[in-house]
């Protein structure tokens, strides 16, 4: 299994998932999950910041999560909600969700299912998210932290966007992942921060393909061709 964390923008998700397929491994978004909670909050009406109501939703909300890195995909209550959980309403709402408590125990509860399963039938995983490597499996044989400065991440985003057909400018994605850093690493509950024996990298100067391939040097290093 590789814990893949790190802050938003630096590729992670695409990294995660192209590492995945070149390891015949499933793949996890964690991310996608708070993500859909947050939709479930907003969808309910409820202030994101009212941890008691949020926790409710969390405890109601059905999610199911893909874990094939080709199409991940996934859905709330039964409704594909894989498009809908990247629009700024729900990355606005997603980090106070996120720093509920509750909502964090529910769903690190299901992502170490998931992740038992993976390994029991496929037998590798790489997961992505903020506290892989620190809360969800600290016992992860190979834990990356992905870092990039904050003006490549933002500059990231913005193409992100537009291929996705969303509005962005630079000035805006630069302020959402800055906000977006310092309330994750700077929450009470599970801050993202790397664990002490991650292997930090900083793609700043490195594309994709690059990333990928210090990543599968490191599986190769500790003898996780195929993850376990
Ligand atoms: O990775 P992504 O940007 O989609 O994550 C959305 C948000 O979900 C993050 O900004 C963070 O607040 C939260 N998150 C988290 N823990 C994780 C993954 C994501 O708190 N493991």
């Amino acid at each position: 299994m590789v814990a893949l964390d790190g802050p938003a923008g630096t590729g992670k998700s695409t990294v995660a998932k192209r590492l995945a397929s070149a390891l015949d491994a499933r793949y996890l978004d964690t991310g996608s999950m708070y993500r859909a909670v947050a939709l479930a909050v907003l969808r309910a009406g409820v202030d994101p910041a009212d941890q008691v109501k949020v926790a409710e939703v969390a405890d109601t909300a059905v999610l199911l999560v893909g874990t094939s890195p080709e199409k991940p995909g996934i859905t709330l209550d039964g409704d594909d909600v894989s498009a809908e959980i990247r629009g700024p309403e729900v990355s606005l709402a997603v980090s106070p969700v996120s720093a509920t408590r509750h909502v964090r125990e529910v769903l690190v509860a299901q992502q170490r299912a998931i992740i038992a399963d993976a390994l029991d039938h496929v037998g590798g995983i790489v997961v992505e998210g903020r506290d892989i490597g620190t809360v969800v499996s600290p016992e992860a044989p190979l834990k990356v932290f992905l870092t990039a400065s904050a003006d490549a991440r933002a500059a990231r985003r913005t193409k992100q966007d537009s291929a996705a057909g969303r509005q962005s400018t630079v000035d805006a994605a630069l302020a959402d992942v800055q906000r977006r850093d310092r309330y994750d690493s700077t929450r009470a509950v599970s801050p993202m921060k790397a664990a002490d024996d991650a292997v930090e990298v900083d793609n700043t100067d490195l594309d994709l393909a690059g990333t990928v391939t210090a990543l599968l040097e490191l599986v190769e290093r500790r003898g996780l061709r195929v993850t376990g």
